[in-house]
């Protein structure tokens, strides 16, 4: 490929690639790990309602009010809160934010794929360590000389609790650098690190509304930290875009933080279907780690992975296949509702006997 002159100075980045937004509605769309309850109805009531009068105004740049509502949610100082447009803002501010070392950052090798484009993006050295055969992330790997470390507990795509002991010798080993707790999918039935932000002035625990609040439209993410590492954020944040967050979501985020016991009730749901559907899958010849997220990193005894992919999404049903090393013989299916996956299992149980 000819490159012209002054191509030789732009900073080149290979992107990560989201899973699919399909057009078509009737597709079970098993592929992205969102919530398959809708919002609240208190908070469908509030976007109904929402008055767009306030709009010609720019939104609040330090968004107080969704602010408030998440630190009074965990028992925490609004100043050891930081918000963003989605985890993945949130995150991609914490590595230009906390990873500026010329060591490199520590993650596994089999986890979510943003955190290398991040660190390429941001020329952040790196390096990818291997999970157990098990899957499982081996903390005394972390134990060296790094310049930060980030990974999600429960791990993505595999679904993996390292608990909170694991992840605690890890903190006490890694004194001088940023870790980063990514708890995307903490909700669904591991314990938060959040109690260590106490003790770990360097424990930067991140969340995100996309999942267990079935909000991934909306684009909400925060961070939980030391008052300190959250003004270091906000310092970057104030240097690079001063309003991430509009107005509607602001007001629909700080509202959305109410309503507990739907909450609750969608969560219980998930849970209740993801562990209804690892009987029927273990029963249809599918191995997989146990699984504490809304979605379970599966390999089949005998038939391939990317042959499951291509024959499920011919019938419809979206799941998500890496083309990575390691991990090419699995799927990731996200839990849908019940009734979703009753026809996941259906279709897996007549194909599966077919060939
Ligand atoms: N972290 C992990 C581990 C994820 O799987 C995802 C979802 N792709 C995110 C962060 C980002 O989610 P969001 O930007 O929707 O908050």
């Amino acid at each position: 490929m000819i490159m012209r002159g002054w191509e030789g100075n732009i900073r080149k980045v290979v992107p990560y690639t989201p899973g699919e937004q399909p057009k078509d509605k009737k597709v079970i769309k098993l592929n992205t790990n969102e919530n398959p309850y809708p919002p609240s109805p208190d908070l469908m009531r509030a976007v109904k309602e929402w008055d767009g009068d306030g709009l010609r105004l720019y939104p609040d740049p330090s968004a107080e009010i969704l602010v408030d509502a998440i630190a009074r949610y965990h028992g925490v100082y609004p100043e050891q809160i930081f918000v963003g447009v989605g985890s993945d803002d949130v995150l991609a501010m914490s590595f230009l934010t906390f990873f500026n070392s010329s060591k490199p950052i520590l993650f596994p090798d089999i986890t979510y794929s943003f955190y290398d484009v991040w660190a390429e993006l941001f020329r952040i050295p790196y390096e990818r360590l291997k999970l157990s055969e098990d899957l499982s992330i081996v903390p005394s790997d972390y134990f060296k000389e790094n310049g930060g470390v980030v990974f999600p507990n429960p791990n993505a795509p595999t679904g993996v609790d390292m608990g909170l002991d694991a992840i605690e010798e890890i903190l006490e080993h890694v004194r001088d650098v940023v870790v980063i707790v990514d708890e995307a999918y903490v909700d669904f039935g591991t314990r938060t690190a959040l109690p260590l932000i106490k003790k770990y002035e360097n424990l930067l625990i991140v969340r995100t509304f996309s999942k267990s609040r079935s909000l991934a439209g909306l684009r909400i993410g925060y961070a939980m930290g030391s008052p300190v590492l959250i003004k270091y954020l906000n310092d970057v944040k104030f240097s690079f875009n001063s309003y991430t967050l509009n107005q509607p979501t602001i007001c629909l985020g700080a509202k959305a933080m109410e309503d507990e016991e739907y909450f609750q009730e969608t969560l219980r749901k998930i849970i209740d279907t993801r562990e209804w559907a690892k009987e029927e899958l273990r029963a249809l010849g599918f191995s997989f780690a146990d699984s504490k997220a809304n979605f379970i990193f599966v390999k089949h005894k005998y038939c391939p992975a990317e042959r499951l992919y291509s024959e499920l999404r011919e019938a419809g049903i979206y799941v998500r296949h890496f083309d990575q090393d390691r991990i090419r013989d699995h799927l990731r299916i996200s839990i849908g509702t019940q009734e979703e996956m009753e026809i996941l299992i259906r279709f897996l149980k007549e194909y599966l006997s077919s060939i």
